[in-house]
C-alpha cells in the first residue's frame, strides 16, 4: 500500500511555510496596532456547539464537520471555524460581561468539502472576534483594519469589499418568507442543492454557485427592502466611515455568509485573480450568538481569513529569504570536529548569525556547491593544513574573494563581513 496525505490535507513545504509565516507575522503587527489580543481555541470541540450554533442547516453542520466518538462516547468536532469556540471560550473564562474585548487567533480549521485550488479539508485561518461593542464604530474598525492588513502585505489593489446588511430577526423572517415565496414559482428550476434549501434555509440560496439558479434570482426580491429601521441606522453609519476614510466598496444584498449566526453587518473581501475560490476574508456581526450560548445578551462581530488564498495571492512575487548566513564545509575527522566547534562559537557570539555546518563526509567541491545553493553569503573551509595552523579558510560566496583568518578571530571577522 502506498503511504500517502489523506486527501485534502495540504503537506506545506519550507518556501510555502515560509510565506504563511511572513502573512502571520505582518498580520500580528497590524492586530497589536489595534490592541487586539492573541488567544489559543482548541482544536477540538463539543459537537453540539456547531450544530446549535452555527446552524443545523448550514453546510458546515450539514456535510461538512469532522465528527467521531472519542472514548468517552462523546462526540467531538474538530473545529471547523473559530467564532463559536471563541465565544464558548470569552463566556466559560468570563470575559465577556460589562466588558469589551479584542480577540485574535491563528491556525488549521477542518471541513470535509471537495478538494480543490483554494478550498482544503485543512486550511488556516486567522479569526478576529470583538466582544462587547454595540454601535457601527467597531464594525467600521474591522473595515479599516482589514484593509491595512491588505495594505501591509502589498494586495490592496487585487481586492475589492463587498458589504450587506443581514437586518434583525424579524426583518430576516419577513424577508425570507417574501424570498420564499418568489422561489416556489420557479422552483423547479433550480438547482437540487437550493431546492433542499428552500425548506431549511433559503437565504443561503442567494449565495448559490449554481449559473442558473444565480440567473433566477435576477428578479427576486432584496434584503435590503426590508431592513428595520436600527439595522439600517446602523448600516448608514457603517458606510459614511468607510466613504469618509476612502474605502470603496459594492453593497452587494446576496452577501448572507454560510452561517446562521449573523446580523447586521456582513461582508466579503473578495479578488478576482483566484477564480472562483476568490472570497480571501469573510466576516459579520452576530449579536445574538452570546445569548444562545446559554449567557446575556452580549454584541458581537469578526471576520476570518483565509490563509492558504493569500499565500497563493502572494506567492508569484515572494521572495525566499536565505536560510544560511554562513556554511562550514571540512575535510577530515579533525576538521570536521573542529568545524562543529567552530559553529557553537560563532553561535554563542552573534545570536543571529545562522551557521550550516555540512555535518557528513564529502568532497569538499560538492561541499561547496551546497554551499552555493544555501545562498549564505560566507563559507568557511576547514581542512587538515588549517587545523594544524588553527585557521579557517575564509570564503566570500559573491566574489570568491579568500583568505587566512585566525579560529579565534573568526566571530569578529564574520561580524564585520555580514554587517558591511
Ligand atoms: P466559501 O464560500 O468559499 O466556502 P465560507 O463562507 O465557507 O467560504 P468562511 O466560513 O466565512 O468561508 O471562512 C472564511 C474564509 O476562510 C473564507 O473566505 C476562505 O478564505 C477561507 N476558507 C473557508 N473554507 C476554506 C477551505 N475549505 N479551504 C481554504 N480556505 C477556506
Ligand atoms: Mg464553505
Amino acid at each position: 500500500m502506498k503511504i500517502q496525505a489523506v486527501r485534502g490535507m495540504q503537506d506545506l513545504l519550507p518556501r510555502q511555510k515560509e510565506i504563511y509565516r511572513h502573512i502571520e507575522d505582518t498580520l500580528r503587527d497590524v492586530l497589536a496596532a489595534y490592541g487586539y489580543r492573541e488567544i489559543g481555541l482548541p482544536l477540538i470541540e463539543f459537537t453540539n456547539l456547531f450544530s446549535r450554533l452555527v446552524g443545523e442547516n448550514t453546510d458546515i453542520v450539514e456535510k461538512e464537520m469532522y465528527t467521531f466518538d472519542d472514548r468517552n462516547g462523546d462526540s467531538l468536532t474538530l473545529r471547523p471555524e473559530g467564532t463559536v469556540g471563541c465565544a464558548r471560550l470569552a463566556q466559560e473564562n468570563g470575559l465577556i460581561f460589562n466588558q469589551v474585548q479584542r480577540f485574535w487567533y491563528a491556525g488549521p480549521m477542518f471541513r470535509y468539502e471537495r478538494p480543490q485550488k483554494g478550498r482544503y479539508r485543512q486550511f488556516e485561518q486567522i479569526g478576529v472576534e470583538c466582544f462587547g461593542m454595540a454601535d457601527a464604530d467597531i464594525d467600521a474598525e474591522l473595515l479599516l483594519m482589514s484593509r491595512r492588513m491588505w495594505q501591509a502585505l502589498g494586495i490592496d489593489g487585487k481586492i475589492h469589499l463587498e458589504l450587506n446588511s443581514l437586518g434583525n430577526a424579524a426583518s430576516r423572517s419577513a424577508y425570507r418568507q417574501a424570498l420564499v415565496t418568489y422561489l416556489r414559482g420557479v422552483q423547479a428550476e433550480l438547482d437540487g442543492d437550493s431546492q433542499r434549501r428552500l425548506e431549511t434555509n433559503p437565504l443561503r440560496i442567494l449565495d448559490s454557485k449554481v449559473e442558473q439558479t444565480q440567473a433566477l434570482l435576477a428578479d427576486a426580491p432584496l434584503l435590503t427592502d426590508f431592513l428595520d429601521h436600527e439595522s439600517s441606522v446602523h448600516f448608514d453609519h457603517l458606510r459614511r466611515v468607510l466613504d469618509r476614510k476612502q474605502q470603496p466598496y459594492r453593497v452587494n444584498p446576496r452577501i448572507v455568509r454560510g452561517l446562521d449566526y449573523y446580523s447586521k453587518t456582513v461582508f466579503e473581501w473578495i479578488t478576482d485573480s483566484l477564480g472562483a475560490q476568490g472570497t480571501v476574508c469573510g466576516g459579520g456581526r452576530y449579536d445574538s450568538l452570546v445569548e444562545q450560548l446559554g449567557g446575556r445578551s452580549v454584541p458581537g462581530l469578526g471576520f476570518a481569513i483565509g490563509i492558504d488564498r493569500l499565500a497563493m495571492m502572494l506567492d508569484d512575487n515572494f521572495e525566499s529569504t536565505a536560510y544560511a548566513d554562513v556554511y562550514i564545509a571540512s575535510v577530515g575527522n579533525a576538521a570536521r570536529d573542529c568545524a562543529l566547534m567552530l559553529a557553537e562559537d560563532i553561535r554563542d557570539e552573534m545570536v543571529e548569525c545562522r551557521v550550516v555546518v555540512h555535518c557528513s563526509e564529502g568532497k569538499l567541491k560538492r561541499q561547496m556547491k551546497k554551499a552555493d545553493a544555501s545562498d549564505a553569503r560566507v563559507a568557511l573551509i576547514i581542512g587538515e593544513n588549517e587545523v594544524s595552523r588553527n585557521e579557517v579558510t575564509v570564503k566570500l560566496l559573491a566574489t570568491g574573494e579568500q583568505r587566512s583568518v585566525e579560529i579565534t578571530q573568526v566571530p569578529d571577522y564574520l561580524r564585520q563581513v555580514l554587517t558591511s
